[in-house]
């Protein structure tokens, strides 16, 4: 088999998983943010804890195309299961593209299996989108790092053994001159880790089931080989987050369209069975365009994703066609989400309906990995520098 029919092969089965279990069952964890434990054990079946890692270190090595496609199914059924593995996998892709092969030996092999969970934690109460504002400490003391700070919005935070945290290191300490580096922490999963405490697990809208955590650091002590790339890793920890962040904009972008998709799916089976003024409110002109709209909408928001992940992976910059695909898509799925709420009447309003669900996920992907104000200036600046 080639390439691109294992790829296809895995998709189908991930097609058939997400309709025959996530989407009847997703609102039992989704409406009691209720952890979909079994569900995360068949994704660790399915090899998608490793989905990006290498495959020297045990993981699926999907290229972007494939592994965009993988999160527009897993988004289909439950946004969420695409959050469960998304922050693990960024926290990997800095390990593999960044660390030392001491580093990727330690770490990647039990990450790819999902036995180590990773999370990223760059945001901070004072600063998101300004992640340069951070203010979270990293002070050298001899053979180790003492950590002070507390970050906001760690997704997976509690279930990680591992989280690639953004601090800072003051100037000058030690040499060369210090900066934001990221530190690969181990941590035991749960609520504390020596100077680490989950402080408050936060309550949110939607993207539901799993946890989005508060943690604090305090005097928190890092053996040295927990600093990515080593000394070179000193000051370039911000700009190699941002990296991974602008591929990781391709698959919230594909996020936006798993969840698009479902909607528009919802609201045309709705549409074609609901009957008013003796028809179905599909022969309605009214909802027949809003549904037109729908589709057209939909379509661009996947050519978008698919051909910024095809520029990924012929190696080309995708800064201005991710940074796009996540504007786009994100904002259809909002749209989406609405228009089938609109559809689905009274209905669309109720928890026995899942669209009320996609209404609430969907707004994460236009704030989650830089809102859209921050990709129109991802997107302007490319455009600007290319006169
Ligand atoms: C559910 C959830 C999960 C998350 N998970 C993670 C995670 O795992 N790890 C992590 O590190 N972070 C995570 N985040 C944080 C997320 O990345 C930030 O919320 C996001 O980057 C925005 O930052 P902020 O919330 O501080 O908003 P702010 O930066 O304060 O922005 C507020 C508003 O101002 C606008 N704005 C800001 N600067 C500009 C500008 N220069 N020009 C125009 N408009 C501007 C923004 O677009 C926004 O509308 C998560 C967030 C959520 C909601």
């Amino acid at each position: 088999m080639t390439d691109v029919d294992v790829a296809e092969e895995m998709i189908v089965t991930l097609r058939d998983w997400v309709e025959s279990v996530v989407i009847p069952h997703a609102s039992e964890f989704e409406l009691p943010d209720k952890y979909p434990t079994d569900m995360a054990h068949q994704m660790a079946d399915f090899g998608l804890f490793g989905a990006t890692i290498p495959s020297e270190y045990g993981g699926l090595d999907l290229d972007n195309m494939t592994y965009a496609r993988v999160i527009e199914e897993l988004s289909r059924g439950w946004m969420s299961l695409a959050g469960i593995i998304n922050s693990h996998l960024i926290c990997a892709k800095l390990i593999s593209k960044f660390g030392s092969e001491e580093q990727k030996q330690r770490w990647l092999p039990s990450m790819a299996t999902g036995e180590l969970r990773g999370c990223f934690s760059l945001s901070e109460p004072d600063s998101g989108s300004d992640a340069g504002a951070l203010r979270c400490q990293a002070k050298r003391d001899g053979d180790e790092w003492i950590i002070n700070g507390t970050k906001m919005w760690v997704t997976n935070g509690e279930k990680a053994g591992v989280v690639a945290l953004l601090a800072r290191v003051p100037e000058g300490d030690p040499e060369p001159a210090g900066g934001i580096s990221c530190f690969i922490v181990e941590k035991t999963p749960g609520k504390k880790s020596g100077g680490i405490t989950v402080s408050r697990k936060i309550d949110k809208l939607g993207y539901r089931g799993l946890e989005t955590v508060e943690m604090s650091y305090s005097d928190h002590r890092l053996s040295h080989d927990q600093l990515l790339g080593g000394n070179e890793g000193i000051g370039n920890g911000l700009r190699w987050a941002l990296t991974a962040l602008e591929q990781g904009r391709i698959n919230v972008a594909a996020r936006g369209v798993g969840v698009a998709q479902a909607a528009y799916d919802a609201a045309l089976a709705y549409a074609k069975e609901r009957e008013t003024f003796g028809r179905p409110i599909s022969q309605h002109q009214a909802i027949a365009f809003k549904l037109a709209e729908m589709a057209t909408k939909l379509e661009a928001a996947r050519l978008l994703t698919y051909e910024a992940a095809r520029k990924a992976d012929a190696g080309e910059r995708v800064d201005l066609a991710a940074g796009m695909a996540k504007l786009f898509a994100s904002e259809t799925a909002s749209e989406l989400a609405l228009d089938a709420m609109r559809i689905h009447g009274g209905n669309g309003f109720s928890t026995e309906y899942p669209v009320e669900r996609y209404y609430r996920d969907a707004p994460l992907m236009i704030i989650g990995e830089g809102t859209s104000e921050i990709q129109k200036l991802v997107i302007s600046r490319a455009l600007l520098a290319e006169d």
